[in-house]
């Protein structure tokens, strides 16, 4: 089983769903890790008390990742807790769906800020710190929806196509200082991003999707963290959907 024995990460909306139990499976692995929360700082503190339970390294941090000048505070701030930044996890995200002609402007630009502009921000200040390491981990949480499309979704799909090119990019700009840079893309996760829209289209979903049935939280993580290891030093610019083959 792969360690992260040592190891610093940062997990951006880590206070929920997909990024709470990235985190957890960190920890459980050995890496002292920071909890970024947006608004919801009792579920960030749950995470951390549970990794602390667990004999493991957690702080809580908030900040809005859509911001530069927020995300390049955290990064720091994660320096500064534990000393170092081994891995950067760009998982918060978020959904406005609608049909084109309905959807609102605003909406468009909350989801590219929240899901693509993060990742950016963050891999700014974290390339900055793993460059002078010579050695780090960028882990973008796409989507099957950033591949494939999804009707009532263009903000969510072109923010996650976008991370996709910006997976591809990174991974050859920084790849030469030793920092590999990966994007994991979930199929349907029931979290609450997308427990309403999954009890709605569960049957179609299992029905398109040959492993029959929907992904967890903890099949992301699985892979998470793989990424994250040191086994996986050799692996850059992928994308691994995580989707019981729905998108094959
Ligand atoms: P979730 O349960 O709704 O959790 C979202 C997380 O993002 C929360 O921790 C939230 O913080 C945080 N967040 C939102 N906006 C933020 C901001 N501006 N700054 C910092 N943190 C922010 O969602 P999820 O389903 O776990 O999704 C996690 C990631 O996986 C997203 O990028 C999503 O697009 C992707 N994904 C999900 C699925 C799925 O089926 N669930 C499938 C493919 C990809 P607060 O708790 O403070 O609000």
């Amino acid at each position: 089983m792969c360690t992260l024995e040592g190891k610093v990460a940062l997990v951006t909306g880590a206070s929920r769903g997909i990024g709470a139990a990235i985190a957890k499976r960190f920890a459980a692995l050995g890496a002292a890790v920071v909890v970024n929360y947006h608004s919801n700082e009792d579920a960030a503190r749950r995470v951390v008390s549970e990794i602390e339970n667990a004999g493991g390294r957690a702080v809580a941090m908030q900040a809005d990742v859509s911001k530069l000048d927020e995300a390049t505070r955290l990064v720091k701030a994660t320096r500064k807790e534990f000393g170092r930044l081994d891995i950067l996890v760009n998982n918060a995200g978020t959904t406005r769906d609608n049909v084109i002609m309905l959807m609102k402007e605003a909406d468009w630009d909350l989801v590219i800020d929240t899901n693509l502009k993060s990742a950016w921000n963050c891999s700014k200040a974290a390339a900055r710190i793993m460059m002078k390491q010579r050695n780090g981990r960028i882990i973008n949480i796409t989507s099957v929806a950033g591949i494939a499309g999804n009707p009532g979704q263009s903000n969510y799909s072109a923010s996650k196509a976008g991370m996709i090119g910006l997976t591809k990019s990174l991974a050859k700009e920084i790849g030469p200082r030793n920092i590999t840079v990966n994007a994991i893309a979930p199929g349907f996760v029931p979290t609450d991003l997308t427990n309403e829209l999954i009890e709605q289209i569960r049957d179609t979903i299992i029905e398109h999707t040959p492993l029959k049935r929907l992904a967890t939280t903890d099949d992301v993580a699985a892979l998470a963290a793989f990424l994250a290891s040191d086994e996986a030093g050799f692996i850059t610019g992928q994308v691994i959907a995580v989707d019981g083959g729905m998108v094959i």
